[in-house]
């Protein structure tokens, strides 16, 4: 493996329906903006073509799933083996009977909502909030306003490393708080959401409460990666950053955002090295101020520079 890259060329690779790119950018793909390329980008046709390609695939070679890359900070050296992207093949979202809905994993947030919303099935509309897939919410546990994905998951379809298609039930996951255990490599395809009977009017009423209370207390617009620290048992991580002076610290192109002091932001041109470096600086000040020690809940992945050793997950 050397510098932490594997020599992965395309003849090496089993052949595919989809698309496979090498070297592809990641930055326009992920929300911070920032970031380096992905070795393999590959783009299936339907899950039977990611199922085959992963069977084939050398078992060293890492496989990580992208979503919208609303909650990843992709390092500056990028991500060594395949990145999965789910095109529009998997952005469907169909009605399965008067209270679920079958959503693809790359459906986003807004079209599982507005879907729910059209088919009078309440409870969902959380989901109108969150920059992500079906996939990122299901890995994520992706949550707002009181509610979770575990609150709403009946079960959902995955294709493991090894290729393999499972469909698992909500109990696989062990999910807590913004964590599940879903297996390395992992990519859900696709999942059931279950909700209760609703009036679509009281639907949108409630979606758009959502989206103004979002758009009243966070920076929509920036490049940011969402919540940066998951909350500690009895603790506000925003008002844990704020105590510790870091509202507006910059480093770099990196700053804590002013609106949300859990939003780290991307002013321009940050590279992912000033942002995860902030954020560190944060959790050191954080420590010093309150004794408490904030956890990382946006996901890092990749490389910090290609003569970098491989790093992927919840590391430092
Ligand atoms: C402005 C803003 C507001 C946000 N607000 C919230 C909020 O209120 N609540 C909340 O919970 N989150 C919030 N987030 C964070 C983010 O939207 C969620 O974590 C979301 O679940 C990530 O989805 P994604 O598809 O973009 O995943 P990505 O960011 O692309 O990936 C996140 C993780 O999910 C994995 N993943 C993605 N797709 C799949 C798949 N198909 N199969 C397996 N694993 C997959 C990735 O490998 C990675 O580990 C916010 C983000 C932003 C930018």
């Amino acid at each position: 493996m050397g510098n932490g890259r594997l020599t992965l060329i395309a003849a090496a690779l089993p052949p595919v329906r989809g698309t496979l790119k090498a070297d592809a950018p990641l930055a326009p793909l992920v929300w911070f903006k920032a970031g380096g390329a992905a070795q393999w980008l590959f783009e299936p046709k339907d899950a039977q073509d990611l199922s085959d390609f992963l069977a084939r695939l050398d078992p060293d070679v890492p496989v990580m799933a992208l979503g919208l890359g609303s909650n990843l900070i992709v390092r500056d050296g990028g991500v060594p083996g395949v990145v999965v992207r789910l095109g529009k093949p998997f952005a469907r979202v169909e009605q399965v009977d008067a209270t679920a809905l079958r959503c693809g994993g790359g459906a986003s947030g807004i079209l599982v909502s507005s879907t729910a919303r059209d088919a009078g099935i309440a409870g969902l509309e959380f989901l109108r909030s969150i920059p992500g897939t079906v996939g990122g919410f299901v890995r994520m546990n992706g949550g707002a306003y009181g509610r979770e994905t575990c609150d709403i998951l009946v079960e959902f379809d995955v294709v493991l490393r090894s290729g393999e298609q499972v469909t698992l039930s909500l109990d696989a996951l062990d999910y807590t708080y913004r964590h599940s255990s879903l297996p390395q490599g992992a990519v859900v395809v696709s999942a059931i959401f279950r909700g209760v009977p609703g009036d679509p009017a009281a639907i949108q009423a409630e979606m758009d409460r959502i989206a103004s209370a979002r758009e009243e207390s966070q920076p929509l617009r920036s490049k940011t990666g969402g919540s940066t620290f998951k909350n500690p048992a009895g603790h506000k991580a925003w008002a844990l950053v704020d105590d510790a002076g870091c509202r507006g610290l910059q480093l770099g192109g990196a700053q804590v955002s002013e609106k949300h002091t859990n939003f780290l932001l991307n002013t321009g041109d940050a590279t992912s090295a000033d942002i995860e470096a902030l954020g560190e600086e944060v959790r050191r000040r954080v420590k010093a101020k309150s004794g408490v020690e904030l956890e990382w809940e946006i996901q890092r992945v990749g490389i910090k520079s290609p003569l970098e050793p491989l790093s992927q997950g919840k590391d430092t």
